[in-house]
């Protein structure tokens, strides 16, 4: 078991991860991956948002790697007003991704359906060592998503938050900004406590 390696989002683009054969997240220059090409089997998409998708296509080509997201989460592959690309001035080029479910098991993590932030997020999670990678659901330090883009939610952000609350957390890897390497669950529960 080892952590993810961090490939940082910059300007505006999120992070992404690379853990076994899985990058998580797309929305880094395609050039970052070329010294993992031959590693990245799959692309995990943990939402629509433009800044996680937006080289998607560019990485699947030099890589071969299947493109991931969640079941929900599809129609913001093909839809500029849901993927808010066109707050980043570009139109949404549509993306061919294969659904995954609650509960589906992808390179040793299981997928959480998280909506709040968008409807069809998704979380990941590592049970053997507590590894949470929470797209845009939960930040460090108690901060949280914002709810209030197309398809987002309060109340669902609320359950998702309390749902990832309940597992044995170790580690945080979010969407944007420095992971949290030990003792994450205390920043989850304090997450959850500031969304009641
Ligand atoms: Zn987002």
């Amino acid at each position: 078991m080892s952590n993810p390696i961090t490939i940082d989002g910059r300007f505006w683009q999120a992070n992404s991860y690379l853990v076994n054969h899985t990058l998580i997240d797309a929305g880094i220059d395609p050039e970052r991956i070329i010294p993992y090409k031959y590693q990245i089997k799959n692309i995990v998409l943990t939402h629509g948002h433009f800044d996680h998708t937006v080289h998607a296509n560019e990485i699947a080509k030099l890589t071969g790697a299947k493109i991931y997201i969640g079941e929900h989460e599809l129609p913001f592959l093909t839809d500029s007003s849901l993927s808010l690309s066109t707050h980043f001035g570009s139109p949404q080029i549509p993306i061919n991704a294969e659904p995954l479910k609650d509960g589906d098991v992808i390179d040793g993590f299981t997928v959480f359906h998280t909506p709040g932030h968008t409807g069809g997020s998704i979380c990941l999670f590592r049970e053997e060592d507590g590894i949470l990678i929470a797209g845009d659901t939960i930040f460090p330090e108690g901060s949280y998503g914002r709810y209030d883009f197309p398809t987002g939610s309060i109340s669902d952000l609320r359950n998702s938050v309390s749902r990832m609350a309940e597992l044995p957390v170790e580690s945080l890897w979010s969407g944007h900004g420095e992971p949290v390497e030990a003792g994450a669950k205390a920043h989850v529960m304090l997450s959850k406590r500031n969304l009641i």
